[in-house]
């Protein structure tokens, strides 16, 4: 069964003691929730990961890191491991977000060795592809969503195939207060399950998850949510936000 998730990318926000209480506030604002089996993933920044996954041994929410370096250890100074994020409990890593592409120059192939060095530590990707506004504009956007699924996880079976979390992310939408319009989202959604399908079989496709991500808040959550092939968002500004993001898991 597909499960449907929202997972909040909290960047590079938040002081100590603020990650707390909005932690805290959102593990209560959940207990006071049905959830009805959906998921809910914080991905706060690395020095606040141990913190999380205290307040979530009691709670309904997981915990994801945004980063990782595709190695169990070793002398990459600044970096975290999948080892390490497993050890602490962390079960899901964001990985090829646009800004991670952009500023860091993270290019296809480390992407799949980070894939690769999560899954073998049991850690979960949330894969995010996108295009930019040129690439939509030039008629490129399936191309590109295409190329950045085949470059760095096609290369994976079935089994660890159907572990992973696909994201959405139209690099135009991310920050910018300009979401993708339900109709968008839907398309390129079904395209990513129609291409997964073709490649790993009709199965696989239909119980992956999906998360749309790009300015999405409360006010449009519902909306993109009701897609047939949208399972949920990867929601980033909104996410800081205790009553808002509530909201937006409210409206899965
Ligand atoms: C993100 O960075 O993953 C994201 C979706 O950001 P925002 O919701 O702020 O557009």
């Amino acid at each position: 069964m597909r499960k449907k998730i929202v997972a909040g990318n909290w960047k590079m926000n938040k002081t100590f003691e603020e990650a707390e209480e909005l932690i805290t506030e959102i593990a209560d604002g959940l207990d006071e929730m049905d959830l009805n089996d959906h998921g809910v993933i914080l991905c706060p920044p690395a020095l606040y990961l141990e913190m999380a996954t205290d307040v979530a041994e009691e709670s309904l929410f997981e915990v994801g890191a945004q980063n990782v370096y595709p190695a169990d250890s070793g002398a990459f100074t600044g970096e975290i491991s999948p080892l390490m994020l497993k050890k602490l409990n962390v079960g899901y890593c964001i990985v090829g977000h646009s800004e991670r592409r952009k500023y860091f120059r993270e290019d296809a192939l480390f992407l799949k060795q980070k894939v690769d060095a999560l899954l073998r530590n049991g850690v979960i990707p949330i894969f995010c592809c996108g295009e930019t506004l040129p690439e939509r504009e030039a008629g490129n956007h399936f191309r590109i969503v295409e190329d950045q699924l085949i470059a760095s996880l096609f290369h994976l079976d079935a089994a660890d195939f159907s572990k992973i979390i696909i994201a959405y992310e139209p690099v135009w939408a991310i920050g910018t207060g300009v979401n993708a319009t339900k109709e968008q989202a839907q398309e390129m959604h079904a395209f990513i399950r129609e291409r997964i399908s073709g490649k790993y079989g009709v199965a696989i496709a239909q119980d992956l998850t999906i998360l749309y991500g790009g300015s999405c808040n409360a006010k449009n959550s519902a909306e993109l949510f009701s897609q047939p092939d949208v399972d949920g968002g990867l929601i980033g500004g909104a996410s800081l936000k205790t009553e808002e993001f509530l909201q937006i898991v409210a409206s899965l």
